[in-house]
């Protein structure tokens, strides 16, 4: 589109929030749309890191000698519903394919062009928000209960050092010296001083928001039903209320978004990853910065209303309800690891990640419609990678050649896969 226009992003979370703040300082006409408030989907929920230096794909080579583990030990994290395994089988053989060293080296290098470039594209929302406040860059800890687990995560460190993301290993007594709140069966950490967190992940995105209404931007609350291309070629969007005629529509209604694509024209293979997270408002227990258990994967992070503990990968239905044990396991874990913790009062929330096979995005025009935008799929990153998202998208949409090399998250990549 070469003069501004009207554009419709679909989907307030954390990625069609920072999509349409670039749009409209592009100065576009845009509208935002969901069928709730701003930031309630996965957004709302999750860890607050932005672990830009975790450049390793989840999928690394040896992953298939590590699936019996993953799914018969019950202190890991992973579990597949029986009723979606059949459904899920060609992601999870694709999940496997990307596990080969030559293809985790070019998915690594891909999500670091995201890390990258993340703070530099979030930090002038924050700041025309006023709320750089809500961003810390105080670093993020990955500790280990045995040498064995932290041999076993050594790949994906030296990955990172590669790439040349800092990554100090630390015995357990300096572990403990950073986070005094740790116990003694924290024998090795691994410290990542350039990532950072937000205290608040839904005040983030509803900040955001906020702003972008400030500046003329139109937020419409209404549930999205179908969106289609118009007999003048341009797309529409129809909602539960009414039609939107537009020059160009983004989707980024991130765990949703399959069934969107498809009627599009482009099957994707996007699972809903669902995690968990309790958050405790008064824990007895401070922490400076997130830390990882990584021998459960479970994180634990400071926050402006408390400790939040999230953690567990769970493959089921989006709408299937939640496991309330699942939140119960990932506290107690956190109190393994944190002598002092108290847990009295929490509460649990559960929320579907947009997981792709490769652990890219989605980010560009569809095939078939070159004014319909993806913007989805961002997986376990999408806060970490939302406001760099939104940037490319809008220069896209400008019609200018946009800032990075979008090859590797094109939305077509699957088809010949
Ligand atoms: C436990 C957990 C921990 C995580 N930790 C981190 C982390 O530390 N760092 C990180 O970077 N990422 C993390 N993530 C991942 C991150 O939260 C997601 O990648 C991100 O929130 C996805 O954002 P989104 O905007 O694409 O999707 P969402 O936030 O889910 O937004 C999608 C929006 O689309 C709307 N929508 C859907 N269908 C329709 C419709 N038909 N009509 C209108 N609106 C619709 C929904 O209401 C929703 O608001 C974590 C996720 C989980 C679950």
């Amino acid at each position: 589109m070469e003069a501004p226009g009207k554009v419709i992003v679909v989907g307030a979370g954390i990625v069609g929030v920072c999509c349409a703040a670039y749009l409209q300082r592009q100065g576009h006409d845009v509208v935002l749309v969901d069928r709730g408030a701003p930031g309630e989907g996965c957004s709302l929920g999750n860890s607050g890191g932005f672990g830009v230096g975790l450049v390793a794909p989840l999928s690394t080579p040896g992953q298939l000698l590590r699936i019996p583990r993953l799914l018969l030990d019950p202190r890991q994290p992973l579990s597949v519903a029986p009723s979606q395994f059949v459904r899920l089988l060609p992601w999870f053989i694709r999940f496997l394919a990307n596990s080969r060293p030559g293809r985790v080296a070019e998915i690594a290098a891909a999500r670091h062009q995201l890390s990258a470039q993340a703070f530099n594209a979030l930090d002038p929302l924050l700041e025309d928000a006023g709320a750089q406040s809500l961003l810390r860059r105080d670093g993020m800890l990955f500790v280990y209960e045995s040498r064995r687990s932290l041999e076993r995560a050594r790949y994906a460190w030296d990955m990172a050092r590669r790439f040349g993301v800092k990554v100090h290993e630390i015995d357990g007594a300096e572990a403990r010296d950073l986070e005094p709140a740790l116990g003694p069966n924290v024998r090795h950490g691994v410290l990542f001083p350039d990532n950072g967190h937000t205290v608040n992940p839904l005040r983030l995105v509803q900040v955001l928001a906020r702003r972008f209404a400030e500046r003329g931007g139109k937020l419409r609350h209404e549930t999205v039903v179908s969106i289609r291309i118009a007999d003048d070629g341009k797309p529409q969007v129809d909602t539960n209320t009414q039609t939107h005629a537009a020059d160009a529509v983004v989707l980024a209604t991130g765990a949703w978004s399959r069934r969107f694509a498809a009627a599009l024209g482009c099957d994707v293979p996007l699972a809903a990853e669902r995690g968990y997270h309790a958050m405790v408002a008064s824990p007895g227990v401070a922490l400076r910065a997130p830390v990882t258990l990584s021998d459960r994967n479970v994180v634990l992070t400071p926050m402006e209303e408390g400790l939040r503990i999230t953690g567990i990968s769970e493959f089921a239905a989006l709408d299937a309800p939640p496991n309330e044990e699942r939140t119960d396991r990932i506290a107690r874990q956190a109190g393994e690891f944190l002598p002092g913790l108290r847990t009295t009062g929490m509460t649990r929330w559960m929320g579907p990640r947009p997981s792709t096979p490769d652990s890219l995005p989605l980010i560009g025009p569809t095939p078939r419609h070159r004014s319909v935008y993806f913007a989805f799929g961002h997986s376990h990153m999408g806060l970490a990678w939302a406001a760099v998202t939104g940037k490319v998208i809008a220069e896209m949409v400008a019609g200018r050649p946009p800032s990075l090399d979008l090859a590797p998250y094109r939305p077509d990549r699957f088809r010949a896969a």
